[in-house]
């Protein structure tokens, strides 16, 4: 057969780097701080209401296709409780749907919303699903690429390189904040003039915000809240990093329901429905008190800091994120400057695993030096860690 068996749109989307690295951390028996799974599971009894669900035989046929009114009710008074302060808050039943993580949110999104041609905008470096979400829906992403600015020790949004990327062509701004892989939380600031743009070129924004209640300074600001937005802005939320259960895969759009509609056309053909049972115990997750949030995010700001300190020790330039699983560190400073390089023989030299910036980016040059670390891994893993980068 000469023509390849994988078709053009999908052609540049190898097998991701996550295989390569975490074979390569089973092959070295280092520490992978590569994929942001945490390595402790959710709450107790989070997974024993799931354990109730699939033995009291709910969830176990098919549920229905825009999720368990259970679970879109607690996703309502889940963004009521943390948002209705903003003035934002969603109908279960018409407003809310339910899907298979956050990954075909994206994906049932961007394949409802577009057409081929139409062109997206998205924040470089984005998280690998964008690029491929985009590709199967026949778009053209446009990246707009976050700054890291070494002074401040952070990542920075250029918002006339934003307005300059608009096209009469683009359908939609595709977003995420908290930022993985920077850690960066946009600004109430960036969000308005994000808004005010969206609004002044009526464009639709799809905004990733799986890391709300992950930001460690300033707070989180859900896009959909900010003025003419909400009828424009597709909000989607995951139990996985909320909960630490990844492996569940039951996230959440929230959005007006002409949109939930739209969506819901996509998704009905991807999965139909997933997670019976799970969507029961993520019901009663999300209705776990404040001090639950409070917690998971005062832990993982720990964590930071430990690992944060360690890589600061060991030589690197890191930036300091304000949310996520993640720390994005310059390699410079070390004397190295490719970030493909150095992830691939980390795990010999030093036994830890991270992976390059660069796979996030379309202009690879742009992320050469960086290379990121997950830190939602338990304290004394990110002490041996830190004790082991110190070969370096
Ligand atoms: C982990 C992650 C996702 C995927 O979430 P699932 O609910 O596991 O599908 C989506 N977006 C970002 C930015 C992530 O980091």
């Amino acid at each position: 057969m000469d023509r390849p068996l994988l078709n053009r749109r999908l052609a540049e989307f190898g097998t991701t780097i996550f295989a390569e690295m975490s074979a390569l951390a089973v092959r070295t028996g280092s520490i992978n701080l590569g994929q942001g799974f945490p390595d402790a599971d959710g709450p107790e009894e989070v997974r024993e209401a799931a354990v109730r669900a699939l033995r009291d035989g709910r969830g176990n046929q098919y549920p229905p296709g825009p999720g368990i009114p259970e679970l879109r009710t607690a996703v309502a008074a889940h963004q009521q409780r943390f948002y209705g302060r903003l003035g934002l808050s969603y109908d279960p039943d018409t407003e809310v749907l339910i899907t298979a993580g956050a990954t075909e949110a994206l994906a049932a999104s961007l394949l409802a919303l577009l057409e081929p041609g139409d062109e997206v905008i998205a924040l470089e470096p984005y998280y690998d699903s964008y690029a491929a979400g985009i590709a199967l829906a026949g778009g053209r992403r446009v990246p707009v690429t976050l700054r890291a600015d070494p002074e401040s020790g952070s990542y920075r949004l250029d918002l006339d390189e934003l307005r300059d990327a608009i096209t009469d062509k683009t359908r939609l701004i595709l977003l995420n904040t908290p930022h993985n892989p920077t850690g960066t939380v946009l600004s109430r600031d960036e969000l308005a003039e994000i808004a005010r743009l969206a609004c002044e070129r009526d464009l639709l924004v799809l905004t990733d915000e799986v890391y709300e209640h992950l930001v460690f300074e300033g707070e989180h600001l859900p896009l959909a809240s900010f003025p003419g937005m909400r009828e424009r802005t597709v909000t989607i939320g995951s139990a996985g990093k909320t909960f630490s259960f990844t492996g569940w895969k039951v996230g959440w759009v929230t959005a007006t329901a002409e949109l939930v509609s739209a969506v819901r056309s996509a998704k009905q053909f991807l999965t139909y429905v997933s997670a019976g049972p799970f969507q029961y115990a993520v019901a009663e997750a999300l209705a776990l008190p404040d001090s639950y949030f409070t917690e998971l995010r005062d832990d993982l700001r720990t964590k930071r800091d430990i690992l944060a300190t360690g890589l600061t020790d060991a030589g690197f330039q890191v930036f300091r994120p304000s949310g996520t699983y993640f720390i994005t560190t310059d390699i410079r400073p070390l004397g190295h400057d490719d970030g493909f390089a150095f992830c691939r023989t980390l795990p010999e030299r030093a036994g830890v695993v991270a992976i390059p910036n660069a796979v996030f980016y379309d202009h690879k040059d742009q992320g050469a030096p960086y290379v990121r670390f997950a830190f939602c891994k338990r304290t004394d893993v990110l002490q041996e860690a830190a004790d082991r980068l110190k070969r370096l």
